[in-house]
């Protein structure tokens, strides 16, 4: 059985050897109240991360990220942009196990969870990270931000572009916020377009529909192999 340590995730080159070794991770108090490890699913070779806060009910129930009301309508948020989970898009939380009553991470609970994040991050090795709420915004970004403020702005760190927008409960609760996190994922197709694949498209955002300069320049990222 794989032991948990900063080494052992170092070592792990794929997403299943650092799923195992992350399952035996005890390093917070989440674990002890939660059912299981939430790791994340999706393509192994996704460009595009959406990162969320961590498990609900229904995701520990079944160990999946985004399976509740929020990830369905994540699902459509991701089909809209012309994505589906498993070939386009990898997803994954802040914290792998469920907080209880869903409350809000603490910050040292996001601390003892960030290598195994960073570690996930490493072997996708993804150009666009969407940060779905303010957990995610001050896990990556910045501990102080606000996710009112800076939702629809580019960040880049460490040669990836990070982009801040609602989390999905957030819009269930909220639905008006919806118009303003449809243009922050509109943003999000065309860095897509412009850095990872130019012909992408999706009936709700064509590609005739962008401005006519959008295509210049465009510096594509080759597939992974
Ligand atoms: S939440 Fe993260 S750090 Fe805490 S026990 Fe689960 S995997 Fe480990």
């Amino acid at each position: 059985m794989t032991e948990w340590s900063l080494q052992a995730l170092e070592r792990c080159q794929t997403l299943d050897e650092l799923a195992s070794v992350v399952r035996m991770c005890r390093r917070c108090e989440l674990r002890a109240g939660a059912h299981g490890v939430v790791f994340g699913e999706g393509s192994p070779a996704a460009r595009v991360v959406f990162c969320g806060e961590g498990p609900g009910a229904e995701e520990d129930r079944l160990l999946r990220p985004f399976v509740g009301a929020a990830g369905r309508l994540l699902d459509q948020m991701l089909a809209a942009m012309g994505f589906e989970r498993f070939r386009d898009v990898y997803i994954l939380n802040v914290v792998k196990c469920r907080p209880p009553q869903n409350r809000i991470p603490t910050e040292e609970e996001r601390e003892q969870c960030r290598p195994n994040l960073l570690a996930q991050l490493r072997i996708i090795n993804p150009v666009i990270i969407v940060l779905l709420g303010a957990t995610a915004v001050q896990t990556l970004i910045d501990p102080a931000a606000r996710i009112t403020r800076v939702r629809g702005q580019w960040f880049e760190r460490d040669g990836r572009w990070l982009m801040p927008t609602y989390h999905p409960a957030a819009l269930l609760r909220n639905p008006a916020w919806k118009r303003e996190a449809w243009e922050d994922l509109k943003r999000v197709l065309d860095k897509y377009r412009e850095l990872v694949d130019p012909g992408h498209d999706t009936p709700y955002y064509p590609l005739a529909r962008r401005s006519e300069g959008a295509m210049a320049g465009v510096r594509q990222v080759p597939p992974k192999p």
